[in-house]
């Protein structure tokens, strides 16, 4: 075998060993529910993967419009996922983690131009107040939304979810402690937008059976997590898939993540990582 013959063959067997690694670990999730985006910061810039610039979050907004995707608000996707009306083609949910002034600032008034509805999931215990339980990276300290422009928001297209009250992962948590950061921050959003709290977001994605369970116990009607592990392909209404959308991606890369199928697998693995790199942020915290 000649030399770029035989790196063309390590090439292809290195690529469908890792498909069939993904395929039977992860594998395609279920394509009859809505795709959900998740963002988390839309920021000029910071160090790290989590943010988005306002011009880049708006054009992706526009061309997932222009492709023909329709955003729906909170409670048309529990709806769908519920089995209560049919999913339509090309809907998404659109979701921001950790609720920060930024998504007021610099998302909001482009989602409001734009007719588009979300779901802030907040931290209960943070609003008003920078965040500290993230990563201290230079020029990395944002601050969380307060209690005044949450009920601004939630007057307009706008729905809050809770994402607990510590952003402390809830898996290795006890269970009273554990229940007791999923039910305080739903009553506490609840109190001050005077609307009832449906979702949970898992803090970190994280998620076991025992804490998926303590979400439905607190009264949640649904609870995302990222990127699950196990059978993708059946929905868990504890456990719903979202696609996080990261600094390096596109609309072309948003396309592929909503598509659940062709190219779909490279880029969870890459979401995967990305994820596995923010995920780290608890353990470096601990020390
Ligand atoms: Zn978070």
């Amino acid at each position: 075998m000649t030399a770029p013959f035989q790196a063309a063959a390590i090439i292809v067997f290195a690529v469908a060993a890792l498909y069939a690694f993904w395929r039977a670990r992860f594998g395609y999730p279920a394509r009859n529910i809505p795709g959900v985006l998740t963002y988390h910061k839309v920021v000029d810039f910071e160090f790290g993967g989590t943010w988005i610039s306002p011009r880049r979050f708006e054009r992706q907004i526009r061309a997932m419009i222009d492709s023909g995707y329709r955003f729906i608000d909170e409670r048309t996707f529990l709806e769908t996922i519920e089995g209560k009306r049919p999913a339509g083609e090309k809907e998404i949910l659109l979701t921001f983690d950790d609720g920060y002034d930024c998504i007021a600032e610099n998302a909001a008034p482009v989602l409001d131009r734009l007719s588009v509805p979300s779901l802030v999931f907040l931290v209960s215990g943070f609003a008003g107040e920078e965040n500290s339980w993230e990563l201290g990276l230079p020029g990395r300290k944002a601050r969380h939304m307060d209690w005044d422009t949450v009920r601004k928001l939630a007057s307009g297209n706008v729905s809050f979810g809770s994402h607990c009250e510590s952003h402390r992962p809830l898996t290795g948590m006890n269970r009273e402690k554990a229940l007791g950061e999923m039910v305080r921050s739903k009553e506490e959003i609840e109190l001050r937008t005077g609307t009832e709290v449906l979702s949970l977001s898992y803090p970190f994605g994280r998620v076991d059976p025992e804490t998926a369970s303590l979400a439905s116990q607190a009264g949640y009607r649904a609870a995302f997590t990222l990127y699950p592990g196990g059978a993708a392909s059946e929905t868990d209404i504890y456990r719903l898939r979202r696609e996080g959308v990261w600094v390096i991606d596109t609309p072309a890369t948003i396309k592929v993540k909503l598509s659940r199928s062709g190219l779909f697998w490279l880029e969870d693995i890459k979401g995967r990582m990305i994820n596995a790199v923010a995920d780290l942020t608890p353990i470096l915290k601990k020390k």
